[in-house]
């Protein structure tokens, strides 16, 4: 299985001379099956490059399929599907699978970005491909193709966001962006979830310091990352949509941060990185 990152800020674009190394656009990541499968999660503006790499392939031919997982419909997980190049191909397929606050719901979030007030296009069922929306249940494994995913719903604010387990050809990874634990951190029923994957990727948005400013923004800070990691006993934990405001070096500081504290934990056989757009990690 091969994990790319498109895309690991949070909440809005923040491209400029301090976000070069780890890329300014929001929430993209690209899984690839052993079975040549491709598994989507989230739609942020990170999903364009990904589009436009896809387009070489079958998908410029319009004989492309892919599963998009949207963990919640918040801007920064859905503002690149207006621009995802492959839903402008007839012929392509997609089934997208989002959170079971009823079918039309996720439709209904995704065609209002679409109005006319917002966006030329309109629709996406103007776009070319067909495009399926399911509701997908939480806390039970559902087959996707060569995959078995499951998800859970992760507190976020006033909204929750899914949580994402895949499973294929012996390998197993784990997506959490947008988690807002309560005081108690990380519920057993999220850490069951995580439990042993070879890749964890976690909201890591803040510094514990920032995150104390901002509670209410139901994020993550770096420490609920690595104790996530460090109680679901993962191989590799990679950071993931960092605040807006954070620089490069910013980042290097969180990554130092969640080694020095994962050395804490006396879990010093889990690897820890920095999602970087461009970054592939084979599993
Ligand atoms: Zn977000």
């Amino acid at each position: 299985m091969d994990v790319t990152f498109w895309g690991v800020r949070g909440s809005i674009p923040s491209p400029g001379p301090g976000t070069v190394r780890y890329g300014g656009n929001t929430a993209c990541v690209s899984v690839r099956l052993p079975n040549d499968e491709l598994i989507i999660l989230d739609c942020g503006t990170g999903a364009r490059n990904l589009g436009i790499s896809l387009l070489a392939g079958p998908f410029g031919k319009g004989k492309g399929s892919a599963t998009l997982l949207l963990s919640h419909a918040h801007w920064d997980h859905i503002q690149g599907f207006p621009f995802f190049g492959p839903f402008y191909v007839p012929g392509n397929r997609f089934t997208v699978y989002g959170g079971r606050s009823g079918e039309r719901l996720l439709e209904d979030v995704l065609e209002r970005q679409m109005a006319a007030q917002f966006f030329p296009v309109q629709s996406f069922r103007n776009m070319g491909a067909r495009i399926e929306m399911r509701a997908l249940g939480e806390d039970k494994d559902v087959q996707v193709g060569c995959a078995t995913i499951r998800a859970h719903a992760n507190p976020h604010g006033a909204t929750p966001a899914l949580a994402f387990r895949i499973e294929a050809g012996g390998k197993a990874l784990a997506f959490a962006s947008d988690a807002g634990y309560g005081s108690g951190g990380p519920p057993q029923a999220a850490v069951d979830l995580y439990h042993g994957v070879d890749l964890l990727i976690h909201d890591s948005t803040f510094t514990p310091e920032d995150r104390a400013l901002r509670l209410e923004r139901g994020l993550s800070s770096l420490e609920d990352a690595v104790d996530c990691a460090a109680r679901a006993g993962v191989k590799r934990l990679a950071l993931f949509h960092y605040d807006q405001d954070y620089t490069d070096h910013d980042v290097d500081e969180l990554v130092a941060r969640g080694r020095r504290r994962l050395e804490e934990h006396a879990a010093t056989g889990i690897e820890v990185i920095g999602a970087a757009e461009g970054l592939t990690v084979s599993l």
